[in-house]
């Protein structure tokens, strides 16, 4: 059976040490190229499909990607009564979610129950994820927080416990399915005759019918309610991250564990300080005569003030570290970006008299740029020209 096989790489045309981002897009390509809807009746297009997806669906899975690369096609003989290729753990989701409903051609196909959605629906099921906001201010998300959010979620019905039937009745098992939830169609197609199952219009998967409903709840078995919940809000966060709380979404049906409760982060500008990864970037003024002459600054940062020793001669736009000043890294909040600073050089906008004076004498001490240069090809700079 193995040996008319074709090397896997050679198939999906990807090198040996082609990354998943690769394998993943040479595959869809050739998926859309000879995929069966595409290619009606054409056997090569259907044994060339076949061929791309098994290959995938190995140099896909890491385990079976090594395994392949070691003992090549014979690591997969002998599986699954010989000549069967097992799809069950294979992903196709994120490479057909643009082909309407081919999942479950897929698994027809191959004769393999690819997963996925086709559990039957009457058992217990996760409930729904939830998702919502919370604003945080910039020194909140730096270092952490606590936010109180108040939102609707769903709690099972206290008058029918979650079950939706009316006290004293329960529901009855789907006529239409049988209580699958799921019904089958047999359809001709290329590949012959095929069956698709969907899920049951009359009891919409459950596999239940509730005849007569809970009147506290219409027969959903859940009830709105306006809960508080804590959030903790890890250090270092950063705008448009999300915040995971497992379990406290909405309830699952039959007594299903409840979904997660994704909280997503938006941190209020701030206008003193940006952030950039960890890293923060401030803008800091100082006077002509601290920049000349070397002084003593104080710095506000995340951690309050910190003094800051300005070197004589600190020219405008200087940009200084404040190393580990930045935002707590989310992993470890003791390890943490840097805090650059831009040193803004004012020039005065207005001066009073004594000033004007004071600067002239500077600038005479200069060599004068201020008075009507004769000839300005040698002494142009405001400043410091050589006398
Ligand atoms: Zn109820
Ligand atoms: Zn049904």
């Amino acid at each position: 059976m193995a040996e008319q096989k074709r090397d896997y790489y050679e198939v999906l045309g990807v090198d040996k040490s082609a990354d998943e981002e690769t394998i993943k897009k040479a595959y869809r390509k050739l998926a859309k190229k000879y995929h069966p809807d595409m290619n009606p009746g054409d056997k090569n297009a259907e044994a060339k499909f076949k061929e791309a997806s098994e290959a995938y669906a190995v140099l896909s899975d890491p385990k079976k990607r090594q395994q392949y690369d070691q003992f090549g096609h014979a690591a997969f003989d002998g599986g699954a009564g010989g000549g069967g290729f097992d799809f069950n753990n294979v992903d196709f989701s994120d490479i057909f979610g643009d082909f309407g409903g081919f999942g479950s051609v897929f698994s027809d196909f191959f004769g393999g129950g690819s997963q996925g959605r086709r559990a039957a629906n009457n058992g217990p099921q996760r409930g729904a994820d939830v998702r919502t906001a919370v604003r945080v201010s910039f020194r909140e998300a730096c270092f952490g927080c606590e936010k109180e959010i108040e939102l609707t979620l769903k709690d099972p019905c206290p008058t029918c416990h979650g079950s939706g039937c009316k006290p004293g009745t329960s529901k009855s098992t789907c006529t239409k399915c049988g209580g699958s939830g799921q019904v089958v169609s047999t359809e001709r197609s290329i590949f012959g005759m095929v069956t698709r199952s969907s899920v049951c219009p009359d009891c919409g998967g459950s596999g239940f019918i509730i005849k007569d409903k809970c009147p506290d709840c219409r027969g959903t078995g859940f009830k709105p309610q306006k809960k508080k919940i804590l959030v903790a809000i890890p250090a270092g966060i950063d705008d448009g991250q999300m915040v995971r709380l497992r379990g406290k979404g909405d309830p699952g049906a039959n007594n299903g564990p409840r979904g997660d409760l994704l909280v997503e982060v938006r941190v209020v500008r701030n206008n003193e300080f940006q952030r950039n990864g960890y890293d923060i970037y401030s803008t800091h003024p100082i006077s002509f005569a601290q920049a000349a002459l070397g002084s003593k600054i104080i710095i506000n940062t995340i951690d309050g003030k910190v003094e800051y020793e300005v070197k004589a001669g600190t020219q405008p736009g200087t940009r200084i570290r404040l190393r580990g000043k930045g935002v707590p890294t989310i992993r470890n909040k003791d390890v943490r970006g840097d805090h650059y600073v831009t040193l803004d050089v004012q020039v005065p906008r207005s001066l009073t008299a004594p000033q004007k004076e004071a600067l002239k004498a500077f600038d005479d001490a200069c060599g004068g740029s201020l008075s009507p240069q004769p000839s300005p090809k040698k002494g142009k700079g405001p400043f410091g020209r050589r006398k």
